[in-house]
């Protein structure tokens, strides 16, 4: 007997809602997840999952054996919000004093948590193992990779690996996907000048490491147009420049921070050398030094041709095919992109914007919301997707 994946949904549709209101009221910092990890514990064992807690800190696994020879599936759901003030005005609104759902984690883990109820439901007609993963410390890019740390993919290592996000600038009733590269991998720089600090009225005497860092601020950009294909994307957003605590001082050091955002692995090595290489010559052009400390981010998120179909599918039956869009790549970054690398799978937009009810405000903007309508359309994809690698044949 087939199974009736959209009135399921609608049967779980308040149930879903209240769920993600209940986790945005109690929006929880990386590695602090306790309740939201309890919570999710709590409700994976009542539907028979063996549950492991505590991985990485605050995660936790849950597998569903369904038996037979069958596929190891993998539903990765992030579940940290950040240290953001929320706007108030909403029944919902967190009750965590600085701490907020602005990146829609509470309604990741309401769908991943509702998708495997649903289809523990289903255990009968599927095979092989279900892998609900909760993850903790997505936003200070940490969980993913202590969870790997941990041996996530050693035991029961998974053949696909499915997981969402909320997107505000798509609209609610719609679910974006890209095949390939669709996000970046975003690696922090800090760059320190060092001069000679000097009098004003004295510039000679010193070395200035504030004017060094000005023109390494402007010969930086000049990579992506002189350096770097211009079919290739990259970028180097700076985002700090620290000079000085007088107007009339030379100052003895300068610091230059930087988000080093590219797709693919050789211009993320290329970038890397280069900025550490034009930072000291121009330093050194200015009597000054310079010296790069990376901060190593995650990896550039790839998405698997042949599960990215799937999902399409998924969410074509779900929305109608006019509804799901290729939605393209964006110089953002998410540490799903680790489990990416062990797995091949793939991360899909849902929309969660409206507009015309003011839900608009960009992801980690203290007005965050979404369209609550969103959170069955993507139960409904995963469940489908999922069904569709693990239904028997
Ligand atoms: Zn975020
Ligand atoms: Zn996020």
């Amino acid at each position: 007997m087939a199974i009736a994946l959209h009135s399921d949904v609608e049967e779980l549709r308040e149930e879903l809602i209240a769920l993600r209101r209940d986790l945005h009221r109690h929006p929880e910092l990386a590695f602090a997840e306790r309740r939201t990890a309890a919570l999710v514990a709590e409700r994976l064992r009542s539907w028979g999952f063996a549950v492991q807690a505590g991985v990485a800190r605050t995660g936790v696994i849950g597998v569903l054996d369904m038996g037979g020879p069958g596929k190891t599936l993998m539903l990765r759901a992030d579940m940290d919000a950040l240290p953001i003030h929320e706007t108030p005005g909403r029944p919902y609104g967190s009750t965590n004093q600085g701490a907020m759902h602005a990146c829609g984690h509470d309604a990741h883990v309401a769908v991943a948590l509702t998708t495997a109820g649903l289809l523990a439901k289903h255990r009968s007609q599927l095979r092989g193992r279900l892998k609900v993963v909760f993850q903790p410390a997505e936003e200070i890019v940490a969980g993913a990779k202590l969870m790997l740390e941990e041996g996530l993919m050693d035991t029961l290592p998974p053949d696909r690996v499915l997981g969402f996000h909320c997107w505000p600038t798509l609209a609610a009733g719609k679910v974006g996907v890209h095949p390939g590269y669709m996000w970046a991998a975003v690696d922090q720089v800090k760059l320190l000048v060092r001069g000679v600090g000097a009098h004003g009225g004295t510039p000679h005497l010193g070395a200035d490491p504030l004017l060094a860092g000005a023109h390494i601020v402007v010969a930086l950009q000049s990579l992506f147009s002189r350096e770097i294909s211009t079919f290739q994307p990259a970028l180097f957003t700076q985002g700090i420049f620290r000079a000085g605590s007088l107007y009339n001082i030379i100052p003895a050091e300068a610091e230059i921070w930087g988000s080093c955002r590219n797709f693919d692995p050789q211009v993320r090595d290329f970038m890397h050398r280069r900025i550490r290489e034009i930072a000291e010559g121009v330093a050194a052009t200015f009597r000054c030094t310079a010296t790069m400390e990376l901060g190593h981010g995650s990896p550039a998120l790839w998405n698997d041709p042949d599960a990215t179909a799937d999902v399409q599918e998924a969410a074509s039956q779900a929305v109608g095919a006019g509804n799901v869009v290729d939605i393209g790549q964006s110089a953002v970054g998410d540490d799903m992109a680790y489990f990416l690398q062990k797995a091949p799978g793939c991360y899909f937009l849902l929309g969660v914007g409206n507009p015309q009810q003011g839900i608009d405000a960009s992801l980690h903007s203290p007005q965050f919301d979404i369209d609550e309508s969103a959170l069955p359309v993507a139960a409904e994809t995963l469940a489908g997707a999922a069904i569709a690698y693990l239904g028997q044949p």
